[in-house]
């Protein structure tokens, strides 16, 4: 007879990678079902010739020293995590280098902006965007150099991941004060590194892995859960999906059966998922400004973005973004290494997206010897783009705080929703998508598949008990 797992797990990202160690090493039968050829999901490590490895997915641990749990299991698994050593963030205006005092005005701009609007009361409209108070009449963000203060609040757009007109000002930095957010570490070797470290402790603790193997059908039986993966079909007690919510939103109807209920269908579909990409172009030297002395450049747009048609080409589109770029070879991190990592937000990543990764390579090259005034610089010698919005996989970067709505149905209670149980406790769901506090990053995602373990290992010794 076919075996009865305890617990089939789908994906084997941070979250499922948590909570197949978690139910492993409770004594329960567990089998991971993931759908690429690698562990990790959206932690995924870069490593070029010369064994510099970066972060192309999750890089950060926010809120290193204010409790994310991520850094209890890179310590238990002996790995090191750095805070980076400061170093100044350059931002270049249309005229080249801003001196670092304008820079430091403009970011106190921003900073008294965001305080501001921060769960604003009375509560705004649900169809208020974030763009309409800060770039609204006597916004403290414009109280001087309004152009370059209006282009540098637009570096919000990176950790949204979506654009200012569709963040919601009624939602704005409600979860400021309950997530883990203020030091930064990133784990040395890379954030991939640790969830192949993990599954290895599930494996150790006798859970199974099978890679390259999608889930297409998933089944209630009444006591128990049928599987179809990979053509073959695997029975279990309990579910767990930590399929991310880009993913979900374009699954077929067919992937659970009976369908997932119309209010959880509902709130899939009416919750947002941001576009964030990284372009990463290496040199075989550092030839940019005081290379060994910068964390990075924030280059504010010197072109207006509405003048931008549907034609305009990559390096017009550069011109109207505003971009984060993290200099490698700085004294942030140890290793340095002659890269630099440039964040595109949504507008800037759609456009790259519809290219090739050698043309959004040359294009940036030659966007960056432009604003930096470098003649002479070396072409790249390697580049890496990733495509989060357009993998099957992940379908987008995070999951965003509550966007605009005419209607004002989305809250950030729609993560909670996403939490809960179905089938009588049967199939449940993991994943950054379904932590209401700390959605859309590693910590979210962890602590699910804690809870997630936690809450099927309870369920399960209620049933042994009957
Ligand atoms: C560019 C970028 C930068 C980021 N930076 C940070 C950061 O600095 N700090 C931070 O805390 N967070 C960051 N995040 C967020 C963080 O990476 C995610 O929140 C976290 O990795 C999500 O883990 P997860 O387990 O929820 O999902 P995933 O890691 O996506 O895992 C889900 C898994 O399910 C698999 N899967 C999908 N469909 C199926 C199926 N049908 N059957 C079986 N398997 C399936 C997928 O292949 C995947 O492996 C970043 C994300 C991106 C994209």
């Amino acid at each position: 007879m076919a075996k009865v797992y305890d617990s089939i797990i789908l994906g084997a990202g941070w979250s499922g990678a948590v909570a197949a160690r978690e139910l492993a090493r409770a004594g329960r039968s567990v089998l991971v079902l993931e759908a690429r050829d690698r562990v990790g999901g959206r932690a995924s490590t870069w490593t070029n010739k010369r064994g510099d490895k970066i972060d192309i997915g999750c890089s950060w641990i926010h809120g290193y020293n204010e409790g994310n749990p991520t850094r209890g299991i890179a310590g238990e698994l002996g790995v090191t995590s750095h805070l980076p050593k400061a170093a100044e963030n350059v931002i270049y205006g249309p005229d080249g280098a801003l001196p670092a005092d304008k820079a430091a005005s403009l970011r106190g701009q921003l900073g008294a902006a965001q305080a501001a609007f921060k769960t604003p009361f009375p509560a705004p409209a649900p169809s208020a965007s974030l763009a309409s108070a800060l770039f609204g009449a006597g916004s403290p963000l414009l109280a001087a150099d309004a152009e370059l203060a209006a282009g540098l609040a637009r570096t919000l757009e990176v950790p949204l991941g979506l654009k200012l007109e569709k963040a919601s000002l009624r939602w704005a930095g409600w979860e400021g004060a309950t997530n883990f957010s203020g030091s930064d570490a990133a784990p040395e070797g890379g954030y991939e590194a640790l969830v192949v470290a993990v599954v290895k402790q599930a494996e150790d603790a006798g859970a199974q892995v099978r890679l390259d193997a999608p889930a297409t059908e998933v089944k209630d039986a009444g006591d128990s859960v049928s599987v179809t993966a990979g053509g073959e079909t695997y029975t279990a007690r309990t579910v767990l999906s930590t399929i991310p919510l880009g993913t979900l939103k374009a699954a077929p109807k067919g992937l659970f059966s009976p369908p997932l209920p119309e209010r959880y269908a509902a709130t899939v579909a009416g919750t947002h998922v941001g576009v964030l990409e990284k372009l990463l172009l290496g040199y075989p030297s550092a030839w940019w400004p005081r290379a060994a002395e910068v964390g990075g450049y924030t280059f504010l747009p010197t072109r207006d973005a509405a003048s931008l048609g549907p034609n305009a080409t990559l390096r017009e589109v550069f011109d109207a973004s505003t971009i984060i770029t993290a200099n490698f070879a700085g004294p942030s991190l140890p290793n340095p290494a002659p890269i630099l990592l440039s964040y595109l937000s949504e507008t800037p990543a759609r456009a790259a997206l519809a290219h090739s990764e050698a043309d959004v390579a040359a294009a940036f090259h030659e966007f960056l010897v432009d604003r930096l005034r470098a003649d002479g610089a070396p072409q790249p010698s390697e580049t890496a783009l990733t495509t989060w919005l357009t993998d099957p996989l992940s379908r987008g970067a995070t999951t965003t705080p509550s966007i605009v709505s005419d209607n004002g149905e989305r809250s950030p209670l729609d993560f909670k929703e996403l939490s809960r149980p179905l089938w009588d406790g049967r199939l449940g769901f993991a994943g950054e998508h379904t932590e209401i506090e700390n959605r859309g990053s590693v910590a979210g995602a962890v602590i699910s598949g804690q809870r997630e373990a936690a809450r099927v290992d309870r369920l399960l010794a209620k049933l042994d008990a009957q």
